[in-house]
């Protein structure tokens, strides 16, 4: 165990928490209600709107984003068997966003259930890159020690015991602000663009730097850290894998706007279009944040950290078949403004509903085809194809926009020149508004209002981040997926199959 000599402000105490006492704070969630209230009452520094959060689970932006987590919870009630299943680790059922990945049929029920979820929530219900980090994490600790003789898997399996026994929320703390994108982590002007370790002590390291877009950020109980991208020997202060409570002391969080947020702070909720489910984003810092080794899963392994974003990337991508959900509500509220403004029986109507769910389920075979043919790692675990769940996120920067432009087509031009709820209430201004935006006589005009908001609220307002932008950027950018596409497309290989029904002789296969 190496000091590193930093010159700079240190906010370690060097009288830190151990990791018992890390977990000692935490009790069993069974239920939605007990998420909300395992909130409550924590030490956290949340900034939003240039102040201090006093109190996020009532705060009216940031509780959309808890009730979809808290769905989560809820769904395992309701599903149990979608929603949760057996963990030989403890040998009770488990949460399914805690479950590891035994088999290509735990693959896919976790895609239904993401599907499910995006159904009851018109929105991000951040917990599955979570999920894809315990995923990763499993195969990945496997691989370090048996190469390096670290003790890191089995400080992982214990981490992770805990962690379904408490039934907790972890957030993946991945995406690094990056700074100048041609330089490396370590050639930074600013060291801490990239998270890296600051000093180590006997009971463990300190890490500092800042985690952006982190979803459901402030919604998790645990934040793991780990690397964004390939790191070279250079960058070994920068290789590293840990779990950090939400409210360990040296936390910042500050909460990223989405459009039409402040929606929620008017009076009456018709306006938000979904006034109870939203995502949330964040930017977390981390100002000298101290992991006990107990949690620490990765320190130096830098020629881990390209294979462990591959993985990571390959679950996570097909985990955006979650998109499918929200395109169903897509299709759904489609059809439903049609109807309401009498339209549903053109036949250029059918064919666009046609035509959205022809590329909604374009992108779902493609996630549910990556999770049938799964493979499984020396870990033990199964991890989905690669190449279909890069298709799945490529489908996905593209499906939605066109699904979502089409829902605009059927809505039409009120869905975006439409009065507030405060017109449609007020005494002289509201009977004209229910006289001249009545569609179908026995259809309330209010029916008709809250439709166009709620496609309003998932192609233009608060849930198009979770609909379309995060489709775009999430899990990377449409051109991460195309490297993938390219390092796996196997050219050479095609060629050859060319060449021999052409009579060409054959370089790679026989
Ligand atoms: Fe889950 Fe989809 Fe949100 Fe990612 S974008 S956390 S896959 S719901
Ligand atoms: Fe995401």
């Amino acid at each position: 165990m190496n000091d590193i000599a930093d010159t700079r402000h240190f906010r370690g105490t060097g009288q830190e928490e151990t990791a018992q006492e890390r977990w000692a704070r935490f009790k069993p969630i069974a239920t939605g209600e007990d998420y909300l209230n395992s909130l409550r009452g924590r030490k956290i520094t949340c900034y939003l709107f240039g102040e201090k959060v006093q109190d996020p689970v009532d705060h009216p932006i940031i509780r959309p984003s808890m009730n979809a987590l808290k769905a989560t919870y809820d769904l395992t009630i309701a599903d149990p068997d979608l929603a949760s299943a057996h963990s030989p680790l403890i040998n009770a059922r488990v949460n399914r966003f805690l479950h590891i990945v035994e088999s290509p049929q735990d693959l896919v029920m976790k895609n239904r259930m993401q599907r499910r979820m995006g159904q009851i929530t018109g929105t991000c219900f951040q917990r599955c890159a979570g999920l894809d980090t315990i995923s990763v994490l499993h195969s990945i600790t496997y691989d370090i020690d048996a190469k390096h003789g670290t003790p890191y898997h089995q400080r992982y399996l214990d981490w992770l015991k805990l962690a379904q026994a408490n039934n907790i929320i972890v957030g993946a703390g991945m995406t690094d602000p990056k700074g100048d994108r041609s330089k490396r982590p370590h050639e930074q002007a600013d060291p801490d663009l990239f998270m890296h370790v600051t000093r180590r002590t006997e009971q463990g390291l300190y890490v500092r730097g800042a985690k952006a877009h982190m979803t459901g950020g402030l919604n998790s109980h645990w934040i793991c850290v780990m690397p964004t991208m390939n790191l070279g020997e250079k960058d070994k202060d920068w290789a590293v894998v840990g779990m950090v409570p939400a409210d360990a002391p040296g936390l910042t969080y500050i909460y990223g706007r989405q459009s039409c947020d402040t929606r929620a702070l008017e009076q009456g909720s018709i306006d938000q279009g979904n006034a109870q489910f939203g995502g949330q984003e964040t930017l977390v810092v981390f100002d000298d944040v101290f992991i006990p080794w107990e949690h620490v899963l990765m320190d130096g392994e830098y020629e881990f950290a390209q294979e462990m974003v591959t993985r990571f990337t390959a679950y996570h991508r097909a985990s955006y078949v979650c998109k499918t959900g929200l395109g169903d509500v897509m299709v759904g509220a489609a059809a439903a403004v049609a109807e309401y403004n009498g339209a549903d029986g053109a036949s250029h109507v059918k064919d666009k509903l046609v035509e959205m769910t022809h590329l909604n389920e374009t992108i779902y075979s493609s996630s549910i085809a990556s999770s049938h043919e799964a493979r499984q790692l020396p870990s033990g675990i199964f991890m989905n194809d690669a190449m279909l769940a890069n298709v799945c996120k490529h489908n996905v920067t593209r499906f939605p926009y066109e699904i979502a432009r089409l829902a605009q087509d059927l809505a039409g031009g009120l869905m975006v020149t439409l009065p507030s709820q405060s017109d449609f209430e007020h005494e002289i201004a509201g009977p004209l508004l229910e006289k001249y935006f009545k569609g179908r006589a026995e259809v309330p005009v209010e029916y008709r209002v809250r439709m166009l908001r709620l496609i309003e609220n998932m192609t233009l307002g608060r849930n198009a981040v979770g609909y379309l932008t995060e489709s775009m950027h999430g899990a990377g950018s449409p051109q991460a997926q195309r490297i993938q596409i390219l390092r796996g497309m196997d050219v050479e290989r095609k060629k050859d199959y060319a060449r021999k029904l052409a009579a060409i002789p054959v370089k790679v296969v026989s």
